[in-house]
């Protein structure tokens, strides 16, 4: 219960989405930092869908023109290209703050860690204030990073987390928790309606191809006829969520009357030498939009693993159930083939792709 909130103050109806029966849904102005990267790119997408207006703020450090390119013309459509870490001033009703560079690879390279901490602190405290200034409802992307390495299995949003301060990924976790901190700041003590999404490991159509996430690696590995490179003992363990399932959860967080956090996750727990094998095994049962997509002679190579990696990571997600009324409803067999498309297409620019 304590994830409820004080009752709109604006036009609180329509932004909740109960709608006077017979009253048309006004559209809102609704801001997507990181907009034009993987997922923010797919809740454009919805957003647009549903009659809204839309304004994507993004640097392109990560996204693509050519995710959100087919909105171009579209009058309810803006592009602004934009670093999060200067302020902005845009007249909006709701503000999807998603821009944050994502990708393990950035960990790793020096100058860049301070843009990851810079983006999440600076960039967050800016879309906060722009919230604040036009009284508009925030939703911030936090991660299951939050947990880090988790002592508490499933992990349950009332977790506080085993996060190492000076790790080579503190850079991301401690700058998402000091983003949760000053989102429910800026609730209490400047009345800002706030809404906290963990996001576990998503994955699905329009990933970076080389960003060196689990997901994306294996797949265009396997496309290449490379091996699958399984990082330490391949028997560390995540849940893989479809990117269509998250945008859901988010449209249901942000129109909905409770702050968070909320787990957005898919629970289906694997380890990594079983997502190696996911393609393998449904080639072997002969799903035929998997058997036309992956090799089955896919092989596995093993690799050190990297610093602090979690070994397990599993979400609770009972209180998005009770209070969202939100459950993901894509398995991994059946997302996996939708991003094999995807990848296959832009890796060899065909659907046939590298057998010809
Ligand atoms: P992504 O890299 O595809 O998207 C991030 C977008 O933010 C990119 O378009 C990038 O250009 C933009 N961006 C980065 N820094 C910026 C800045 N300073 N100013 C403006 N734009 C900037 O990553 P994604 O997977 O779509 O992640 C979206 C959000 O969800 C991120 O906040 C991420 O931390 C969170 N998240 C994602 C996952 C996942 O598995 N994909 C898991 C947990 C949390
Ligand atoms: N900010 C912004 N757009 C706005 C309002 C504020 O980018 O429309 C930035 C502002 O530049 C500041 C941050 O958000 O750096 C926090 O704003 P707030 O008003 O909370 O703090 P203050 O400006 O009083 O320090
Ligand atoms: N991983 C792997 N092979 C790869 C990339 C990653 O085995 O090519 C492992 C990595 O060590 C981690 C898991 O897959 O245990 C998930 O990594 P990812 O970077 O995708 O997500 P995160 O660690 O942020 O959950």
């Amino acid at each position: 219960e304590s994830t409820r909130v004080v009752p709109y103050r604006v036009v609180g109806a329509f932004r909740s989405g109960k709608v006077p029966l017979g009253l048309k849904r006004k559209g809102l102005r609704i801001v997507v930092t990181g907009g034009a990267g993987f997922v923010g790119s797919h809740l454009v997408d919805r957003l647009i869908e549903r009659g809204d207006s839309v304004i994507v703020v993004d640097n392109f450090f990560t996204g693509r023109k050519e995710n959100v390119m087919h909105h171009f013309g579209n009058p309810r459509f803006e592009m602004i290209r934009h670093d999060v870490v200067e302020p902005i001033l845009l007249e909006v009703d709701q503000i999807y703050h998603l821009a944050c560079p994502a990708s393990p690879v950035h960990y790793k390279h020096n100058p860049v860690k301070t843009i990851i901490s810079f983006t999440n602190v600076v960039g967050t405290l800016n879309m906060l204030g722009l919230a604040k200034r036009v009284g508009a409802r925030f939703l911030l992307t936090s991660t299951s990073e939050v947990y880090g390495d988790p002592l508490e299995h499933p992990q349950k949003e009332t977790y506080w987390g085993n996060v190492n301060p000076i790790g080579v990924r503190s850079c991301y976790d401690e700058g998402k928790r000091t983003a949760e901190t000053l989102a429910m700041d800026y609730h209490r003590g400047a009345g800002v309606e706030v809404r906290i999404a963990r996001i576990f490991n998503t994955y699905g159509p329009r990933m970076c191809i080389d960003d060196g996430r689990v997901v994306s690696n294996f797949v265009a590995q396997a496309l290449r006829k490379e091996p699958m490179t399984v990082y330490g003992d391949g028997k560390q363990t995540r849940s893989f969520q479809y990117v269509s399932d998250l945008v859901d959860g988010l449209m249901r967080l942000m129109e909905g009357e409770h702050v968070g956090p909320f787990n957005l996750g898919n629970p289906g727990e694997f380890t990594m030498l079983e997502l190696a094998k996911v393609p393998i095994s449904l080639y072997a049962a002969r799903i035929p939009v998997v058997q036309e997509t992956i090799d089955p002679n896919a092989k596995i190579e093993f690799r050190p693993n990297t610093e602090d990696d979690p070994h397990k990571r599993k979400p609770d997600i009972s209180r998005a159930k009770d209070l969202l009324g939100w459950e993901p409803k894509i398995p991994l067999h059946r997302g996996l083939p939708m991003m094999v498309s995807d990848f296959r297409q832009r890796i060899f620019g065909d659907q046939k792709g590298g057998d010809s």
